[in-house]
This record gives structure tokens, C-alpha cells and sequence, in this order.
């Protein structure tokens, strides 16, 4: 297991726009799973490339559903609304409240270079959406309305209302 260092807000190459992956070649797939033991590990339910320093299109995402990973992912579709509290490990001890879609249809290529579809609604779609924007170098309090405020370590993945 190896552990990567999150990069935290303030860190321009959150700000950056991911390049898309060409080929998975072996170094891809340790960073992929750099992430996630690295999501894990800092106990939240996803994981962008550009928060550990890499400006690739990649991210990992566990919803307590088992690891999703990834690859230049592109959101097709997406509906609805929900309106809950969000939070990032780039951003640790603080959540916002953020709207976003109550579905997404997304596609993206694993870790093999497959393509797949996946759909999505609530806190997965919640997860799909933050980590999109991650590859775009947009952070989620570009989408908070009020303000920031301070949560307790174990409560930063985010949570329904
Ligand atoms: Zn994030």
C-alpha cells in the first residue's frame, strides 16, 4: 500500500485542467491504486488525480459500494436535483451545502482501458459530479451556497440531508 500526499486548497494544480489518459501503462495502475489506498486510507468516498499532484483525467470513488475507477470519464446525462452536504479531502474538517443533478449518466474506461456506462443517482451521482469537476480544476466550493462550515473529521464524506 502506498499513500500519496492530498494536495489542499490553495494548491494551484487544483486549479488545472486534466489531460486525458492515452494508454493505462504500469505506472497508471499503481497510481490508480496509490488512490485508492489513498482515498481510503483518509477515509472519503472519492479521489481525483489532481488531488494527489497528477493532472490526468482519473479518479476512484467508493461509496461503500466497492471502488469505481475512472478513466477519462465524460458525464452524458444528467437529471433532477438534490441538495445536500458536500465535503473534500482537499478541504479537510469543512462541508457546504451544494446542489447537483440526482442523476448522472456517465462513461469512462477502467482500469483496463474498457469503456462502460454507469448510471448514477444520489450520493453516487453527488460523488460522480465532485470528481468530474476535480479533472476540469473546478474545486466544489465554486458551487456552495452559504458558507463553509467545520465538521468533524469522521463526517467529511458527504452526506444526504
Ligand atoms: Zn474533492
Amino acid at each position: 500500500m502506498a499513500l500519496r500526499q492530498i494536495r489542499i486548497l490553495g494548491d494551484t494544480i487544483l486549479e488545472k485542467a486534466c489531460r486525458p489518459v492515452k494508454e493505462i501503462t504500469p505506472r497508471t495502475k499503481e497510481l490508480i491504486q496509490d488512490m485508492l489506498d489513498t482515498m481510503y486510507d483518509a477515509c472519503g468516498v472519492g479521489l481525483a488525480a489532481p488531488q494527489v499532484g497528477i493532472l490526468k483525467r482519473i479518479v476512484v470513488i467508493d461509496i461503500g459500494e466497492g471502488p469505481i475507477v475512472m478513466v477519462n470519464p465524460e458525464i452524458l446525462e444528467t437529471s433532477g436535483e438534490q441538495t445536500g452536504q458536500e465535503g473534500c479531502l482537499s478541504l479537510p474538517g469543512q462541508a457546504g451545502i451544494v446542489t447537483r443533478p440526482n442523476y448522472v449518466k456517465v462513461r469512462a474506461y477502467n482500469e483496463n482501458m474498457e469503456e462502460y456506462e454507469l448510471e448514477a443517482t444520489e450520493l453516487l451521482a453527488r460523488a460522480v459530479c465532485h470528481e468530474c469537476d476535480h479533472l476540469d480544476g473546478i474545486m466544489y466550493i465554486r458551487h456552495v451556497e452559504g458558507d463553509l462550515f467545520d465538521v468533524e473529521a469522521e463526517d467529511e464524506m458527504p452526506e444526504e440531508e
